[in-house]
């Protein structure tokens, strides 16, 4: 990042000089010359301007997200995007039961309309070290893979039978390939910083038909759990996104807060000991172990796992 910076205040100093030295220049020279090196040096300014202004945005907003909306603009051909706001049912009951968070993290930056930058920030960040396993939040199929150098670097969209999409943005390398299919806890890709990102995080987003919802009000983030196992679609709510609040949505009065992982889970239908050790970052052995089953020993929906 020190580098950057580095580089973007020469640029910008070399563009405030410019303007200067051109103009010392064409004071010594003929006005048609004057003229013609003014016209050039313009011509460049612009370019250098678009070009700063660019990347300084990025450096001093010191904000890693997408300006680029990828249901709309930076949606390649093959890919358009498929959901028309008409077609959006006014309500929908979506079945979050079988669910992995993608990573294990400090929530670093919510979801929720940005004053400051006038628009929204459509998912969430979450803390990672380089390369970490990212990992599919529901069973479904790989929609799309694809680089966005000036939005979400490396990113994976996944469709999901529950009615969902899911976005994971600046991933240093997806693991994944388009109409492959994944079940819930596969890695999708090896988290990093691509894109228009100021460090390693993981930008998670949960889509329901193009809109998207904050996932804090799907996940508990902080209890590595859901906040129930159907999330209720309410296209008013999101039709009016700055004044949406996740807090209605919520069930813990500081969504956000992470703190310690919880010890027990209790056990969901379609929960297996594997699905529910990858949650947890445990081994399978560990977690048999914890709880003194053998081997073989089945779970049933309602049992108490000890997570540590
Ligand atoms: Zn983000």
């Amino acid at each position: 990042m020190k580098s950057v910076k580095l580089i973007l205040g020469i640029a910008a100093a070399a563009f405030m000089t410019f303007g200067s030295t051109a103009i010392a220049q064409t004071k010594s020279n003929a006005h048609a010359n004057a003229h013609k090196q003014l016209l050039a040096s313009n011509a460049s300014a612009k370019e250098q301007i678009r070009l700063i202004d660019q990347s300084a945005f990025i450096d001093l907003i010191d904000e890693p997200e997408p300006e680029i909306d990828i249901y709309t603009e930076g949606w390649n051909s093959k890919s358009v995007n498929p959901f028309n706001a008409a077609s959006v049912p006014n309500s929908a009951v979506i079945d979050v039961t079988n669910y992995v968070i993608p990573h294990f993290g400090r929530i670093t930056s919510n979801y929720g309309y940005r004053a400051r930058f006038g628009r929204m920030h459509k998912g969430i960040d979450i803390g990672i070290k380089m390369n970490d396993t990212i990992r599919a939040a529901f069973d479904g199929k790989v929609r799309l893979t694809n680089y966005e150098a000036r939005g979400y670097g490396n990113y994976v969209i996944i469709r999901h039978p529950n009615g969902l999409e899911t976005v994971y943005g600046h991933l240093n390398k997806h693991l994944v390939k388009p109409d492959q299919v994944v079940k819930a806890g596969d890695p999708i890709g090896l988290g990093g910083s691509t894109g228009r990102s100021t460090g390693p995080h993981l930008h998670f987003e949960t889509r329901y038909m193009g809109y998207a919802i904050n996932p804090s009000a799907i996940f508990d983030f902080a209890n590595h759990t859901t906040h129930t196992d159907t999330y209720t679609f309410s296209k008013q709510t999101y039709t009016q996104p700055r004044n949406f609040a996740p807090s209605k949505n919520e069930k813990t009065s500081n969504p956000y807060a992470v703190g310690e992982a919880k010890s027990v889970y209790t056990v969901k239908k379609g929960d297996t000991l594997s699905s529910i050790a990858k949650s947890y970052g445990i081994s399978t052995t560990t977690l048999r172990k914890l709880n003194n089953l053998s081997a073989s020993a089945p779970i049933k929906v309602g049992q108490s796992l000890k997570l540590k």
